[in-house]
């Protein structure tokens, strides 16, 4: 199976429409320093050699679109974009807005969760600041209390003492106060960061199932590529589609579609464990991520949870229909030498997409697996 190469399509580039030169002249036309940085040059000449490729007008969405698809973090717009391009040969105008909505704009969720982790940062920060404060604060209002009182037991009433005395009192009086400020306001932080727990958990979760969501998994991915490399364990990915959902959802109601996948999600998840990350993927697809396991293995557990899954039969308990079987189908990709997940996104994808064309209800392992 070719593997995806859409961004390289190699299309004679005529100098009359090379939109790349055209934006590098009207961008050093518009910069006084003419020598911009060379690094940024080629990514620009990049991203409109593709935005060509693919029959793109050079407007700004077009523009940060592409850039994402290039250089940017998110798998699930790469796999996007891939697939339009195998469908329609090309992005048609119309569908950048969506393709920017969905994994940009709706990425406001995972952009949320980096808020969240900085908002976080500053509060260990003040929270840490505030402590020391207080510690300080406290030792210093001692001190100054002892001193006062070796002052109250001196003899004689000489005024400037007793000057000192009370400012002295008023400085720990004042020190008593901020004391009293600081706690308050510890307080006050501990109380945003649990709140700050909260909101990461719902910004990662997918309401639903309550399985982690695709932000959460794009995050999941990360980290276990760097654990993959560092163990030298192989990664495995995933892509698990219900089959037919549509006619579920047409022949017994949205609500009793909603169950299905709460059930599946749920039988899904008994894979899961600390080296099994599973997730909604968005709408009827899952996706899990095996971090020891190569794609042999992972076919044998995803095919018994396929098989025991297509042994139960449905019932819709409020109308006492019977819905009948329910299965998924799924495509699995390992990492392989080029540790590019995106390429085993795209494998696994593929192979599920061989697993829709050749019936359904089954497990493909993508091609390539073969191989070695
Ligand atoms: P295939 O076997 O090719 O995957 O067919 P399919 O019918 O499963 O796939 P299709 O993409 O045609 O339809 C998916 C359906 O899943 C359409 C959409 O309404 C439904 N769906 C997506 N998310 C939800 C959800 O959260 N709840 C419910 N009830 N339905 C959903
Ligand atoms: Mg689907
Ligand atoms: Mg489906």
């Amino acid at each position: 199976m070719a593997t995806q190469t859409h961004f390289q399509v190699d299309r004679p580039v005529k100098d009359t429409f090379n939109i790349g030169r055209w934006f590098l002249e009207s961008f050093n036309r518009r910069k006084p320093d003419p020598e911009p940085e060379p690094l940024y040059n080629d990514k620009l000449i990049e991203i409109s050699n593709f935005l060509q490729s693919v029959q793109l007008e050079p407007t700004p969405e077009a523009y940060k679109l592409a850039w994402e698809y290039k250089y940017g973090a998110s798998f699930q717009l790469c796999l996007a974009v891939d697939e339009m391009i195998e469908r329609h040969g090309c992005i048609p105008t119309s569908l950048v807005k969506q393709l920017t909505k969905t994994y940009l704009i709706g990425g406001d969720s995972s952009q949320l969760s980096e808020l969240i982790t900085n908002g976080k940062r500053a509060l260990r920060t003040g929270h840490k600041i505030i402590s020391d404060n207080r510690s300080d604060n406290r030792h210093y209002s001692r001190a100054l209390e002892q001193e006062v009182e070796s002052f109250d037991q001196l003899e004689g009433n000489q005024s400037q003492l007793r000057t000192l005395i009370s400012l002295t009192n008023a400085i720990v009086e004042k020190s008593e106060e901020a004391e009293r400020q600081l706690k308050d306001a510890e307080t006050q932080i501990a109380e945003m960061r649990n709140k700050l727990d909260d909101a990461t958990q719902k910004a990662e979760t997918d309401q639903l199932t309550g399985l982690p969501n695709r932000w959460a998994f794009e995050d999941h991915l990360k980290d276990a590529l760097l654990r993959s490399q560092e163990a030298f364990e192989p990664l495995t990915v995933a892509f698990i589609d219900i089959d037919n959902f549509k006619l579920i959802n047409d022949n017994h109601g949205h609500e009793v579609g909603d169950r299905i996948l709460k059930r599946v999600a749920k039988c899904l998840d008994s894979m899961s464990d600390s080296k099994c990350h599973l997730a909604r993927h968005g709408g009827e697809e899952f996706v899990v991520l095996f971090l020891d396991k190569n794609a042999h293995e992972v076919f044998e557990i995803i095919d018994n949870v396929r098989a025991e899954l297509c042994e139960h039969n449905f019932m819709n308990r409020e109308t006492n229909k019977a819905i009948g079987t329910v299965s998924f189908s799924a495509g699995i990709a390992s990492l392989a030498g080029d540790r590019d997940p995106r390429i085993m996104l795209r494998r696994a994808d593929s192979a599920l997409y061989l697993a829709k064309r050749n019936g359904r209800n089954q497990v493909v392992i993508h091609e390539d697996e073969f191989v070695h």
